[in-house]
């Protein structure tokens, strides 16, 4: 009844099969089934930007997600697979723009924006297929019919419904503000968007040194720095530090006199005493420039640091000028458009861009004597976090709501959750505490239509559902296809309070407000009752069949019990969640949450394509195979950036066969027994006892490490364990099992079936493979119910681990005296594990020696050595002294790991202790425990040493000849002193019928 398994496992070729199986067999259906009506455990996922196929990153995110819901489902719980994909936004139009070679805002105008969203759909549409390919290659078990996209007309319209709660309670305003701002895309840009690292690089641009001279002195200028020479048409004036003190050089120059200490100043005054002063701006002759009157202002914040300690001030240039704007009431000059070009006004400028225009403004300087200096600078610049474009400023009018009133409530949200790893709550703490207002306006078009209608007579209408729009809609109504642009802008409203029709502003929502809706909108909050396919309305029609739920799921399910995105998210996602629902409902939308690092390269670099590093996933998946992947991405700590690539995926296959080959090993044997499961058991031996204890223990663990939503530690029990499984029982075994023991068979069947069931949920292909040929051809390991735990015999577990220590040890003297396993040996002391004395026998057995001692090693010597760092310090002029008498052996030790020299008391850290075999001994020493081995041969050990050598020898020749594990054999040897001595031993151990005297050789019996 058990089929053997071929030599190793071929991961891909072994998943795509078990695919086809659980497809065949309706398995995930079957597990959804089952836990129907069981207790709840709600997951809500993220959604994934279907914009591109997945990278390796996104691997990574969706096996922990699967991870966890495989074991919840093991362990009964009814769940939610529903799949997201963010589906409009910045990242599928610049997608799409590329795909159609338009490179600005008016060549998607003239492209038709009707034309534009149903390109960006059908992107969308594309790669949403792609992505759930790869994802069910991966193993992940999803409800993939019915994936929720946030382009949907019901994701929309919850969205309005939060934006009108927000006006309502008057957190909704317009600001005039100068932003960062992307001149390729042609919108400004939040500041969560931008924050990540990944969001600054390094770019050369000029440095120029420029001199404004003071109107009503003459002969004295001041001196600015900057690195933007756009900037400088404009200037409206300077600022200087007040309390600080600047300085004028001999040939006219102020600076400030902390950034040039060497300069022979001919007056000094502080920077108060400037303050006021008129002075001549770099291009008064400018129309632009027309009417404005340049003066000197004051400023705290101006910086010490760099530059001459006066900064020329552009309000229409940069958020601190238009701040300072305001204060000092200066005007605002905004010199560049939408796409970055100079506007009219600027002369020669005029139509130029931020980059081209430097070069004119360096010249006319120089010619005008106003150049002190020109040269370039590398500093760290913001580019778009969506096309990579450096990013300029611009003053303009965005969308805003208000963070104050909801920062309290939303710390106070945050504060009920569960983070893994705990250190990214507080992570999230900060960015609350910090977070500006949510700028939600941007200036494109495949996006949320914000349903602002502001009307000339002051009155803003927020329209707050789709039943809302139709009842108030003047026009534009019949030929609405979906809440997308351009046809929700083609639809006016009568204004609530002049009754005249008003038209929608032309912005689109930030993405950010379509993700973190989402536990409202496909729960079915606000919905009286449940529609089939409901959800899947607008740009989603047809493209996903997901339903709307009524409000009593919603009850049911929210809030979610678990999320998990990577940390990046903290500003984004978990940050947009949270603020939504706190604001809908006051509470925190989830009650834990997992998340990670990003996935870097074997070496720890990030992947880029254009270094070569890059891993494709589905590539990674058909060489590596899922299970290989999934344990990389479960073994690391999340904490850390995870390390993945080819040569580790090898390593984890090495450590996966360790297990594979004892699954083999037992199907072997339990196949030459005609082992039945259900047969009795038979007598258990302690070895037995041990294994039972030791599963348990397993479970035990793994069951802890996955309800803390820690993968490392699952996957590091199951290490260890498959380690004491193999390399012990099994070891220890291998007679019991030539031998028909049906305990051995029944112990080692029970414990592999129980393991394969912990770990099903990380590798879930191999262990419904071996699954199959272990338990059931006809059943699935994940619907199998979770183990439970068998009394564990601690008592046991300690003294097996100790005894496992003493082997270890043993093992590494007698590679240390290159001392092979075969040979037997006299002698074998240990000391420090007390627990293992019980068990001598099998210390003796596995170590080939002929007597094992407990007790004190003297067969070693002490050596202590000074651990410099630590002890120079403390010891000073008296560290020689001491280290001479370590040398000698003069110390007397105090237990606990010091040591006592001459007076001086030396502590664990402080000394280096080795412990040397004493000539005709073996030793290695760990944690504690000693092991010293005799190493002096007599003839009787040597003769020995040479028996289990022919032995060796003729069980590889046994193999080599084609027999198998049963066959009997004639042997025929050539050592006289062996066939007299051993003879029988010999024939036992090779399964020989005889052995004669004559040349090495054997035949089958
Ligand atoms: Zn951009
Ligand atoms: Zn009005």
């Amino acid at each position: 009844m058990f089929t053997p398994l071929p030599d190793k496992p071929d991961h891909p070729a072994l998943e795509l099969e078990i695919l086809a199986l659980w497809e065949r067999e309706g398995t995930f259906e079957r597990l959804r089934e089952r836990n129907r009506g069981g207790p709840r455990f709600g997951f809500m996922d993220g959604p994934i930007t279907a914009n591109n196929p997945a990278g390796v990153h996104h691997g990574h995110g969706r096996t922990l997600k699967d991870v966890f819901q495989r074991y919840k489902a093991m362990r009964g719980f009814d769940q939610r697979y529903q799949n997201g994909f963010d589906s409009q936004g910045l990242w599928v139009e610049v997608e799409v723009e590329k795909e159609l070679g338009l490179g600005s805002k008016p060549e998607i105008e003239e492209y038709g924006l009707d034309r534009f969203a149903r390109k960006c759909r059908d992107r969308v549409a594309k790669y949403s297929e792609v992505m759930t390919r790869q994802f069910v290659r991966l193993g992940q078990w999803m409800d993939w019919d019915n994936d929720y996209y946030t382009f949907s007309d019901t994701n929309i319209e919850y969205i309005w419904m939060f934006l009108k709660e927000v006006h309502r309670r008057g957190w909704l305003y317009k600001g005039h503000r100068s932003t960062q701002w992307c001149p390729r895309c042609g919108t400004s840009l939040s500041q969560h968007e931008q924050a990540g690292e990944e969001n600054y690089v390094e770019l050369e641009h000029p440095s120029l040194f420029v001199r404004f001279p003071l109107t009503d002195r003459t002969g004295e200028a001041l001196v600015v720095w900057t690195t933007t020479p756009w900037t400088l048409p404009a200037n409206v004036a300077a600022a200087v530090q007040p309390d600080a003190e600047y300085g004028l050089t001999e040939d006219g120059r102020w600076v400030a006199v902390a950034l040039f200490p060497d300069e022979a100043f001919a007056r000094r005054a502080p920077g108060s005493e400037l303050v006021g002063l008129r002075y001549a701006g770099p291009f008064d002759d400018l129309p632009a420039q027309s009417g404005v009157e340049h003066r000197v202002i004051p400023w705290d914040e101006v910086s010490l640091d760099e530059g001459t300690g006066i900064v020329h001030i552009a309000p229409g240039c940069g958020a601190e000028d238009f701040e300072l704007s305001r204060v000092n009431d200066l005007p605002v000059i905004a010199p560049i458009d939408e796409a970055g070009r100079m506007l009219p006004g600027f002369g020669g400028l005029e139509g130029l861009t931020t980059n081209e225009v430097a070069e004119p403004v360096v010249d006319s300087l120089r010619d005008r004597g106003l150049l002190v200096s020109a040269g370039t600078i590398v500093h760290r610049y913001p580019i778009c976090w969506r096309c990579k474009t450096p990013l300029v400023f611009r003053v303009v009018d965005d969308w805003f709501i208000s963070a104050e009133e909801i920062r309290r409530p939303m710390l106070d949200a945050n504060a009920t959750v569960e983070w893994t790893p705990p250190q990214y709550g507080k992570r999230m703490d900060d960015w609350l505490r910090n977070m500006g207002d949510w700028n939600i306006s941007r200036k494109r078009y495949f996006g949320l239509p914000l349903p602002f209608y502001e009307c000339e007579c002051g009155e803003l209408n927020v329209i707050g559902s789709r039943a809302e729009l139709e009842e108030r809609a003047v026009s534009g109504l019949d030929q609405l296809e979906e809440l997308h642009r351009p046809w929700i802008d083609a639809v006016t409203v009568r204004c609530a309070a002049c009754h005249q029709p008003v038209e929608r502003i032309p912005e689109v929502g930030d993405a950010w407000l379509d993700a973190g809706i989402v536990h409202f909108s496909t729960l079915g909050w606000r919905n009286p009752e449940w529609k089939e396919h409901g959800y899947a309305t607008g740009a989603s029609a047809g493209v996903s069949g997901a339903d709307l739920p009524d409000h009593a799921y919603w009850e049911q399910w929210y809030p979610a019990d678990w999320v998990s995105e990577m940390r990046e998210q903290i500003r984004l996602w978990f940050y947009s969640q949270c603020f939504m629902a706190v604001t809908l409902d006051g509470r925190s939308p989830y009650g834990k949450v997992l998340t990670y690092e990003k996935v870097f390269d074997e070496r720890g670099k990030p992947m880029h394509k254009s270094t070569g590093n890059m891993i494709d996933l589905d590539d990674a998946l058909s060489r590596m195979g899922a299970d290989v992947a999934r344990w990389l991405y479960c073994a690391q700590v999340p904490s850390q950036p995870l390390r993945f690539g080819y040569s580790l995926a090898d390593d984890v296959k090495r450590r996966l066969l360790t297990f594979w080959n004892s699954a083999s090993f037992f199907v072997t044997y339990a196949s030459i027994s005609s082992f039945d499961p259900a047969a009795e058991p038979g007598k258990p031996q302690p070895l037995d006892r041990w294994l039972v204890s030791r599963t348990a223990q397993l479970v035990r663990d793994a069951t802890e490490e996955y309800e803390r939503y820690w993968t490392p530690g699952v996957v590091a029990a199951f290490e260890s364990y498959t380690e004491d499984l193999s390399n012990w029982y099994i070891r220890r075994s291998r007679r019991r099992f030539w031998a028909d023991d049906t305990a051995a068979l029944h112990v080692l069947w029970n414990s592999l079936t129980q393991a394969l069931r912990v770990i099903a949920p990380v590798m879930p292909f191999l262990a419904e493979y071996l699954w199959r040929h272990l338990v059931d051809a006809e059943d699935s390991v994940h619907l199998a119910p979770w183990p439970e735990p068998a009394a564990i015999d601690e008592a046991l577990l300690a003294e097996v681990a100790d005894v496992r220590r003493v082997v270890e040890l043993g093992r590494r003297a007698r590679d240390e005296a290159r001392l092979k396993l075969r040979q037997p040996l006299r002698r074998l002391v240990a000391e420090g594990a007390p627990l293992a004395a019980t068990h001598a026998a099998e210390i003796a057995d596995e170590l080939r020696v002929k007597e094992v001692e407990f007790g004190g090693v003297d067969a070693s010597e002490l050596r202590v050595k000074p651990n410099l760092p630590l002890l120079g310090p403390k010891l000073g002029a008296a560290l020689r002294d001491v280290r001479d008498r370590l040398q000698r052996g003069e110390f007397e030790q105090l237990g606990g790991g010091r040591f006592q020299v001459d007076g001086h008391v030396l502590e664990a850290d402080e000394v280096i202790v080795e412990r040397v075999g004493r000539e005709g001994w073996a030793v290695a020493s760990e944690d504690g425990v000693t092991v010293a081995i005799d190493t002096s041969l007599d003839d009787e050990l040597r003769l020995e040493g040479r028996l289990y050598d022919r032995i060796h020898e003729v069980n590889v020749l046994r193999r080599d000849s084609g027999l198998e594990i049963t066959d009997r054999i004639r042997l025929w040897l050539p050592d006289a002193d062996l066939l007299e001595r051993y003879g029988e031993r010999i024939a036992a151990e090779t399964l020989a019928v005889s052995v004669e005297r004559g040349d090495l050789r054997l035949e089958k019996a």
